[in-house]
């Protein structure tokens, strides 16, 4: 069982950090939300600081919100951690800090992964989740039994960047096909043909998809889908935003032609200024069903 530090203990980190608890081993949490150390402290031990957290950890993971916050975390960790601790970021953030925080770790003498995931926080708690990591071969050999304690499928998607670069491309097809789906069925509305038939129809058919078969965005063909439940999230649509905005910027510094990405990001923008960034990321159709 190793010495873990778990920096970030919000929606996602924290019941990832009770996971690896669970699991047996010794895992040490930092936030700087006292309420979340006080829910993390019932099953691991609450750090008062990072150097606190990381002075014997073996392993240490961050869960932040975004590049910003892993880069200054990183920083901190990376002056005060013992020598040889692999370092583990399953944040979502921007390819380039991934790559640059992962290069600084390096000259510092440590292992570093990037390793975010997708399954959201019914994922992260039933530790389930799906782990897209970067880095080198011995550290991901290190990391498989810590990232199994959390998550059920963890490809190793290439070098520094490379998990990041998968976590953002699959959601740029998402947010696009999220899109696609809902205008199929705002359209069957004016058509008049019922939800359950184009279900049953494109579900079987060329147009099948995720963002339909298990996350219909209109009310009716799937009952688990959050249309069911007036799109509370579920993956919100501020989040899907954040995800669309760093496809974006690695798609103008990549010099990539997203064209639908670009339109995506602008639809879910226009979305959250209307005041829906909380709803569930399949309003797209309940928004896209009012336009006259
Ligand atoms: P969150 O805002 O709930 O949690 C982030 C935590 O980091 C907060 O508790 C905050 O206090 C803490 N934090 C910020 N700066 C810190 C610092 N300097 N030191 C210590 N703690 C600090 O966010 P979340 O939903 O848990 O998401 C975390 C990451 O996972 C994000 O990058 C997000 O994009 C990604 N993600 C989220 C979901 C989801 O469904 N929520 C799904 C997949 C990926």
């Amino acid at each position: 069982m190793s010495h873990i530090s778990f920096i970030g203990l919000g929606n996602m980190g924290l019941p990832m950090a009770i996971n690896l608890a669970k699991a047996g081993h010794n895992v040490t949490g930092f936030d700087l939300s006292d309420a979340a150390l006080a829910e993390f402290a019932k099953y691991g031990t609450a750090a008062v600081s990072i150097p606190d957290a990381v002075c014997s950890a073996e392993i240490v993971v961050t869960m932040l919100p975004a590049g910003k916050h892993v880069r200054a975390v990183m920083a901190e960790v990376i002056a005060t951690a013992p020598a040889g601790a692999l370092l583990i970021d399953s944040s979502t953030i921007d390819v380039a800090s991934a790559r640059d925080v992962a290069l600084y770790a390096d000259r510092a003498g440590f292992a570093m992964l990037d390793a975010p995931v997708s399954g959201g926080v019914g994922g992260a708690a039933a530790g389930t989740l799906t782990f897209m990591v970067g880095g080198p071969d011995a550290a991901f050999a290190q990391a498989q039994p810590i990232l199994a304690a959390m998550g059920k499928t963890i490809v190793h998607c290439g070098e520094a960047g490379a998990g990041q670069a998968a976590k953002i491309c699959n959601n740029m097809i998402l947010g696009i096909s999220m899109i696609a789906v809902s205008e199929a069925f705002a359209l069957a509305d004016k058509l008049g043909l019922d939800h359950q038939k184009l279900f049953d129809v494109a579900s079987k058919s060329s147009g099948q998809c995720w963002s339909l078969t298990s996350y219909c965005p209109a009310p009716g063909p799937v009952p688990t889908s959050p249309a069911n439940r007036d799109w509370q999230p579920g993956f919100a649509v501020a989040l899907m935003l954040k995800d669309l905005a760093l496809s974006q910027e690695a798609a103008t510094a990549s010099g990539a032609d997203t064209k639908l990405g670009a339109a995506a990001t602008a639809f879910y923008e226009a979305l959250v200024e209307q005041g829906h960034g909380g709803r569930d990321f399949s309003y797209a159709y309940r928004a896209l069903s009012e336009a006259k």
